[in-house]
């Protein structure tokens, strides 16, 4: 079941890619490699109670951060959909921050025992469904 193949149709990131909980290890890259393009649409609750978006956050607030959520827009507003979620003119649907996705997308599998499909109707899982 580890090795089934996604087909890129993009349900999973167009279902679940938003109003997901991060962790700091997903900020602590994005703030060493300055990737203020993925840290804009982070919203971050301090341990103080303090709300910041992910275009100020600073390494030094590392340990001051309580928790971590996707996504948001740079005006700091939620947004209900994932802002790296694109569908090309192949059909399939292509992470533009593939490399750099935060664990809870590098762990999401759809066939995995804890995902279960998860209501998605995941073409990949279907392939080997009963
Ligand atoms: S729903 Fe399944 S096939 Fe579609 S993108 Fe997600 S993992 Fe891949
Ligand atoms: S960051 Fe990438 S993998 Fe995660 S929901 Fe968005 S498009 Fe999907």
């Amino acid at each position: 079941m580890e090795n089934q193949d996604c087909r890129q149709c993009g349900k999973c990131c167009e279902k679940w890619g938003w109003d997901q909980k991060g962790i700091i290890e997903d900020i602590i890259p994005w703030l060493s490699e300055n990737r203020r393009d993925i840290l804009q649409h982070v919203f971050i609750l301090l341990k103080d109670g303090t709300a910041i978006g992910g275009g100020v956050v600073l390494e030094e607030d590392l340990s001051r951060i309580a928790s971590v959520y996707y996504w948001i827009g740079p005006d700091g507003k939620v947004l209900y959909h994932c802002p790296f979620y694109e569908r090309r003119s192949d059909g399939k649907v292509y992470c533009r921050i593939h490399t750099a996705k935060p664990a809870v997308c590098q762990d999401f599998k759809p066939w995995k025992a804890v995902w279960h499909d998860y209501g998605l109707n995941c073409p990949a899982c279907r392939d080997t469904s009963p």
